[in-house]
C-alpha cells in the first residue's frame, strides 16, 4: 500500500476513533450524573422513616391522652351525680376531694392533649410534604433515567455504525502501528499530524507538539518509506509543505522559550549555516544514524514520552 494511502486511512480511522472514545466516556460518565439525586432520594426515604416514627408516637400519645381525660371526665361525673346521695359530712368530703383532683386532672389532661395535637398536626404536615418531596424526586430520577437510557441506546447504535466503518478500513494497516495509534489517539485525540519544514527546509515542526524536528528526519518522513513517530508526543507524522511563514514553534533544546525568527533553533553550527550544503551529505549520514536510534527507541517504548500504564 502506497504510504499516502496509509495516512488517508489512519487519517479516516482517527475521525472514526476520536468519536468512538468520545461516546464510549459518555457511556461511561453519563449514568453516573443521576447517583447525587439518587442519594439524596436515598436520605429523604430514610428520614421520612424517622419522621413517620416521630408521628406515630406522637399519636399513640395522643390517644393516650383522650383515654386518661375521659376517665378524668368520667370520675368528675361520677362524683358530681353522688353529690345529691350523700348523708354525712365525711361522705362530702372525700366526695368533694374526688371531684376537686379529677377536675384538675381533666384541665391538665385537656392542656396537654391541646398541645399534643397541636404537635400530630405539625408533625403530619411535615411528613406529608416530606411525601410529596420524595415523590417529585422519583420522578425527575425517572424522568432523567429514561433520557440517559434514550442517549445510551443512541450512543451505543452510533458506536455499532463506527466499528462497521473501524472495520472496513484497518485490514491492510500494520496491527502493531494501529494499536499504538489507539493508544494515542485515547490520549490526545490526534494521533496523526503534519510535519511541516520552516526556515527553508532546514527544520520541521511537528503540528502536534511545536516541538522541532531534526531536517534528516523531516525528509525521512518525507520521502514516506516508512512510519515515522514524533520523538516528543508520539504521533504519527506526514510531511506537508509550510504555508504559513510566520509561525512560531517551541524550541525543545530551549526549555520551551519562542525562538527567534531568525535562528533556526535546530542547528549548532550557526556561524556555518551558509557553508552547509558542502558538508551536508555527511552530516547526513551522522543524523541518520541518530535518527535510526530515535525511532527505535520509540517503537520499543511504545511510543513514550506517553505513559502508557496510567489508564485514568
Ligand atoms: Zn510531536
Amino acid at each position: 500500500m502506497l504510504m499516502k494511502d496509509v495516512f488517508d486511512k489512519l487519517k479516516k480511522l482517527q475521525d472514526i476513533l476520536v468519536k468512538k472514545y468520545s461516546l464510549e466516556s459518555k457511556l461511561k460518565d453519563e449514568p453516573k450524573q443521576i447517583n447525587t439525586s439518587k442519594e439524596l432520594l436515598e436520605r429523604m426515604k430514610k428520614e421520612y422513616i424517622d419522621k413517620n416514627q416521630e408521628y406515630d408516637n406522637v399519636k399513640s400519645t395522643v390517644l393516650k391522652l383522650r383515654t386518661d381525660l375521659d376517665d378524668a371526665v368520667k370520675s368528675r361525673e361520677s362524683g358530681e351525680k353522688s353529690m345529691d346521695n350523700i348523708t354525712t359530712h365525711r361522705e362530702y368530703e372525700a366526695l368533694d376531694k374526688q371531684i376537686s383532683e379529677a377536675t384538675a386532672k381533666e384541665q391538665d389532661l385537656r392542656k396537654e392533649l391541646q398541645k399534643q395535637e397541636k404537635m400530630l398536626s405539625e408533625v403530619k404536615e411535615n411528613l406529608d410534604s416530606y411525601e410529596a418531596m420524595i415523590s417529585s424526586q422519583e420522578k425527575d430520577i425517572n424522568d432523567h433515567q429514561s433520557d440517559i437510557d434514550k442517549n445510551l441506546e443512541s450512543y451505543n447504535r452510533e458506536l455499532e455504525k463506527l466499528k462497521k466503518e473501524e472495520d472496513k478500513i484497518k485490514p491492510g494497516l500494520d496491527s502493531e502501528i494501529v494499536f499504538k495509534f489507539e493508544r494515542i489517539i485515547e490520549r490526545n485525540s490526534k494521533g496523526i499530524v503534519a510535519v511541516r519544514s520552516g526556515a527553508g527546509g532546514k527544520y520541521g515542526v511537528c503540528t502536534g507538539c511545536h516541538m522541532i524536528l531534526p531536517a534528516q528526519f523531516v525528509n525521512e518522513v518525507r520521502e514516506g518509506e516508512n512510519i515515522y513517530f514524533c520523538p516528543y508526543c508520539s504521533r504519527i507524522l506526514y510531511y506537508e509543505e509550510s504555508t504559513d511563514k510566520d509561525e512560531t514553534f517551541y524550541n525543545f533544546d530551549a526549555g520551551g522559550s519562542l525562538i527567534d525568527e531568525d535562528d533556526d533553533g535546530y542547528d549548532e553550527n550557526d556561524e556555518n549555516n551558509d557553508d552547509r550544503d558542502e558538508d551536508e551529505v555527511s552530516e547526513n549520514e551522522e543524523e541518520n544514524e541518530d535518527e535510526a536510534e530515535l525511532n527505535e527507541e520509540n517503537d520499543s517504548e511504545e511510543g513514550s514520552p506517553v505513559d502508557e500504564d496510567s489508564e485514568s
